[in-house]
């Protein structure tokens, strides 16, 4: 009779947990089972997100990691709101400039498109038909619209999208300041929010984030060592100025932005079929019309 009563609450208990189990899939791809992540491909309408980081030095304060731990704390925070499956931590981007600082990952750039490309195929391949990269890293920004554009080169049989940037919380005098851009007081702020146990506020003032200004070049003339150039400590703006308040603020603009590229990403029928339209003229372009 026990053994029976104990059989009937083990069904019971089982049950609930398979009930609760299939509630909360979680979105991340390398924390489901083989059959869940069937379950979670189709859950997400075949729309999976690529949080896409780096190992950089962060000022004297941050983690080397920053990047990376922000963008997938955001990428997680937005598949809550609105599901897509999440490829675990990827670093393997454009970070040259900061080769001279201690803890740099810096991959050649052959290398950087050759595993970006392998990993999106592969994603596709696993039923991800729509790719979305999320940038965390400003040094990805030229390379990212480049590799989206060389999908053009063959045909795939998915789309992939590169999402980056989002609004800013305007701060007061801000402009007089000179750049918040990389382990600055935005930066420093989001941390102190996704991982507060990795910022060492006290430490943000041992190096400066100032603006060197040491290349005179028009606005709309580039070169690599332009950054070097301005910020050689790796460091732009002033980190000890951070605030809870600030990175919350900062987080929820971001984490609204991914959402609402989900969403519109997942109603995107038109992108796939304009590429299959495109692959197929582009093999005979002499009988193209206008
Ligand atoms: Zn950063």
């Amino acid at each position: 009779m026990r053994r029976w009563m104990m059989g009937i609450l083990l069904c019971v208990l089982a049950s609930a947990c398979e009930a609760q189990g299939q509630t909360k899939l979680s979105a991340k791809w390398e924390e489901l089972t083989a059959a869940d992540f069937h379950e979670a491909i189709t859950r997400a309408q075949g729309t999976c997100l690529l949080p896409f980081g780096i190992l950089e030095k962060h000022g004297p304060h941050l983690p080397l990691g920053t990047d990376l731990l922000n963008v997938r704390y955001v990428a997680e925070h937005a598949a809550q709101q609105e599901y897509a499956v999440i490829f675990p931590e990827y670093y393997f981007g454009q970070i040259a400039e900061a080769r001279h600082e201690p803890g740099t990952m810096a991959y050649n750039g052959e290398l950087q498109l050759r595993l970006l490309q392998a990993t999106t195929d592969e994603m596709a391949r696993n039923g991800c038909k729509k790719v979305i990269i999320v940038n965390g890293h400003g040094g990805n920004e030229h390379l990212l619209p480049y590799f989206a554009q060389t999908q053009l080169d063959t045909p795939h049989d998915y789309v992939l999208y590169v999402q980056w940037g989002h609004e800013i919380p305007k701060k007061e005098g801000a402009e007089k300041t000179g750049p918040d851009w990389h382990a600055g007081e935005r930066e420093t702020s989001d941390v102190l929010i996704t991982h507060p146990n990795l910022v060492h506020v006290d430490r943000a003032k041992e190096e400066s984030g100032g603006d060197q200004k040491r290349i005179r070049l028009p606005e709309n003339v580039y070169t690599g060592i332009w950054w070097y150039g301005r910020f050689p400590n790796h460091y732009s703006g002033d980190g000890s100025t951070a605030t809870k308040e600030h990175g919350e603020a900062d987080l929820q603009n971001w984490v609204n932005t991914v959402v609402r590229a989900i969403k519109a990403v997942k109603a995107d029928d038109e992108s796939l079929k304009l590429q299959n339209e495109f692959y197929e003229k582009s093999r005979h372009p002499m009988d193209t019309s206008h």
